[in-house]
């Protein structure tokens, strides 16, 4: 008997933690962190045994589907790790980055408390920096995209290219039920058609069980092409005028396909001259691991890569890993193009790079991301006239521009047509969105698959 409890991303987009149990054997798929109005459930004991887990399968290296991992290895998880080679590299420097920055939030917030006596009311970091190199000590299996991984004589499991970031898989349990050969499908997040610089995702053509995420099940992205275009026009228009842009971006992903972009129009000399700066140790880290993978990027890129020619590098570009290096970019006084994170302005050396130029009509902040409510970032895209960074008010007199067709998700149609290509589909069950989307993702999977979904609840129990 086989039953899948969901006790993460349910109503919500973060904090993927799905608990598989085929026979005697339990897998976790994904232990994800939640972010944003869910963030204290963090601190909530698993609802499960940490030391009953036997195999952890993590779906791609995203905070809200591995940032628990920590936690589950402190809290007693004994198992082997099951994911693909990319996504054990940029795991380690996610989890390593989370840690840092938590710990240094906390001695903050803690100095601040003691002046005032309170500082018994700081909450300590989830975990630590020497809690992640605990997780690296743990088996791993590290598969290929399509390579089977035998757990039982009665179970298998396979990792499929999910299209989604670098290393990102679905996973296929193949399993012997009741003397029934059945297979359930676990999509992690899955990526949109024709990305910038990643191979596209795999199709599988049968499943008895899908549980997938809808986080975009309820829209249709703007075409890349037009937002491409946007982006060209929005860098070449403010370089020309001898103004700076601004770019905040997430490290992994965005900031390579940014990256791609600028080199591509240096190339086809489209690019006015400039100085380009990647201003993110982490975004810096995570472009190499990109340039080591030449086999999962799209053909083009990975040709460059795999000649030992960084996709992501042309001779106008600077990556500034230390401190100083990031303070000097304050000496260009005009056309540069400074991609920093946080990709929400929520932290991170994009701080100081708006408090130094935001006030600057000449100036461009290109926003190349979704910004969540309640961020700088959100601020900013919804026309605030003054902004506080750090304890400095500065005026927003910059040109803002928001380019929405850069999306690492599957759209409404994207995510129906990957569906489609399961026969015999039987059930689906929908996770990792908010409420009003599901149900109206639901409503669309009937119309167009005949198949009623089942909007999954925490910690509910369902055959499968
Ligand atoms: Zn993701």
């Amino acid at each position: 008997m086989a039953t899948v409890k969901s006790y993460g991303a349910t109503g919500t987009v973060t904090g993927s933690c799905h608990l598989i149990k085929i026979g005697s054997i339990s897998i976790l798929v994904d232990c994800g962190m939640f972010q944003g109005e869910n963030e204290d459930y963090n601190y909530d004991d698993f609802e499960f045994n940490p030391k009953n887990i036997d195999y952890l399968v993590l779906t791609h290296a995203h905070i809200d589907h591995i940032g628990r991992v920590p936690k589950l290895v402190k809290d007693g998880f004994n198992g082997t790790i099951i994911l693909t080679i990319p996504t054990f590299e940029i795991a380690e420097i996610m989890l390593l980055d989370c840690a840092v920055i938590a710990e240094e939030e906390y001695k903050t917030l803690y100095r601040k408390a003691q002046r005032i006596g309170t500082e018994q009311s700081i909450q300590k970091p989830l975990y630590t920096k020497e809690d992640v190199q605990n997780v690296f000590s743990k088996k791993f299996i590290k598969l290929d995209y399509k390579e089977k991984y035998k757990i039982s004589s009665i179970l298998n499991l396979t990792l499929y290219d999910a299209g989604h970031i670098l290393g990102s898989a679905f996973v296929s349990f193949d399993f012997r039920d009741e003397n029934l050969k059945k297979r359930v499908v676990f999509s992690g997040d899955i990526g949109s058609k024709n990305r910038l610089i990643l191979d596209s995702l795999d199709f599988l053509n049968k499943a008895d069980t899908l549980f997938i995420e809808s986080t975009y099940g309820d829209r249709v992205h703007k075409d890349l092409a037009v937002s491409i275009e946007e982006f060209k026009k929005a860098i070449i228009n403010t370089i020309n005028a001898e103004g700076n842009v601004i770019i905040p971006s997430f490290a992994l992903e965005r900031t390579q396909e940014i990256l791609w972009l600028l080199r591509l129009m240096y190339e086809k000399k489209e690019l006015p001259r400039c100085k380009v700066f990647l201003d993110s140790p982490l975004a810096i880290k995570a472009t190499y691991i990109y340039e080591n993978f030449p086999c999962h990027l799209n053909d083009k890129v990975g040709l460059y890569a795999s000649l030992g020619d960084s996709p992501f590098m042309f001779p106008w570009v600077k990556y500034s890993q230390k401190k100083a290096d990031s303070m000097k970019i304050n000496d260009v006084k005009s056309k540069a193009i400074i991609i920093a994170g946080s990709g929400m302005c929520s932290g991170g050396r994009v701080m100081h790079h708006l408090k130094q130029r935001l006030w600057n009509p000449n100036n461009a902040i290109i926003f190349v991301g979704f910004q969540v409510s309640g961020t700088l970032g959100r601020d900013i895209v919804d026309g605030a006239n003054f902004v506080k960074i750090y304890t400095d008010k500065i005026a927003v007199k910059s040109k803002v521009y928001t380019i929405n067709g850069f999306s690492a998700h599957a759209d409404k149609n994207d995510l129906l047509d990957w569906m489609s290509h399961f026969k015999k589909l039987s059930k689906v069950c929908l996770v990792h969105g908010e409420l009003e989307k599901m149900k109206i993702f639901k409503k669309e999977i009937f119309t167009k698959l005949e198949i009623k979904a089942h909007i999954m609840k925490k910690a509910q129990s369902v055959f499968v």
